[in-house]
């Protein structure tokens, strides 16, 4: 069946949310004297790993929004030994600055603008609704559609299939008729799977790559995907 409807990822697909995070955090460590003794390299990968195991949590229902935010940065502190008293303020500190660093990711602009010349588009996303749509207000994605999906709203996240039912009949058409475009294997790639969507895999911010990992097309650079969808 032809593709009919193409919704889009927003984080690391769109907004390039790595490289917001990246100088978010440089910004932070440079502004604030806790993290004079440590390596950026070294505060980065700390606060990754601790952030995305609260961010299981949060799927889980174990932790708030919340606690996660507070969470995050008090034990990253704390676990290299760095005094976190002023964790919270440099939580929300760090949220402030992260805005502040949002862009583009390169090219995605211009295949949505061309895309959506072709398609109706729509865009489901997994994150904070506060957060979320100020990402859609700055992107200024209401130009290209009404369809917006933020998992908060709904109370369960991608791969979940709730989040896909739901994407689905807002869509109007039938799940083999719509094609999912997002970076995340295991939210984007298998949730769309599992829905009966088509899936385009965007790889050029994906970190943890294995070859048993398959999706209906994959690419690179958004050139590609504009001359797919124009096939
Ligand atoms: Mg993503």
């Amino acid at each position: 069946m032809k593709t009919e409807f193409v919704y889009f990822d927003l984080d690391n697909t769109l907004l390039d949310h790595t490289a917001a995070e990246r100088d978010a955090h440089h910004d932070i460590c440079r502004t604030f004297s806790e993290f004079q003794s440590v390596a950026i390299e070294e505060w980065l990968s700390t606060y990754k790993e601790i952030n995305s195991t609260l961010w299981m949590q949060y799927q889980k229902g174990e932790v708030d929004r919340y606690q996660l935010q507070r969470a995050r940065f008090r034990e990253s502190m704390t676990k290299l030994g760095i005094p976190a008293d002023r964790s919270e303020e440099i939580g929300t500190a760090y949220m402030n600055v992260y805005r502040q660093y949002w862009k583009w990711v390169p090219g995605a602009e211009e295949a949505l603008t061309r895309v959506s010349e072709k398609y109706p588009v729509g865009f489901i996303t997994n994150g904070f609704k506060e957060t979320q749509q100020k990402k859609i207000e700055y992107l200024n994605l209401n130009r290209f559609s009404d369809k917006f999906l933020i998992s908060e709203d709904i109370g369960v996240m991608k791969p979940h299939p709730k989040v896909f039912e739901i994407a689905t009949k807002m869509s109007a058409f039938e799940p083999q008729q719509i094609l999912y475009v997002g970076d995340s294997y295991s939210s984007d790639i298998i949730g769309g799977r599992n829905a009966g969507w088509r899936t385009a895999w965007y790889t050029a911010l994906v970190e943890e790559y294995q070859e048993c990992m398959t999706a209906d097309f994959c690419f690179e650079q958004f050139p590609v995907l504009i001359d797919y969808l124009n096939q």
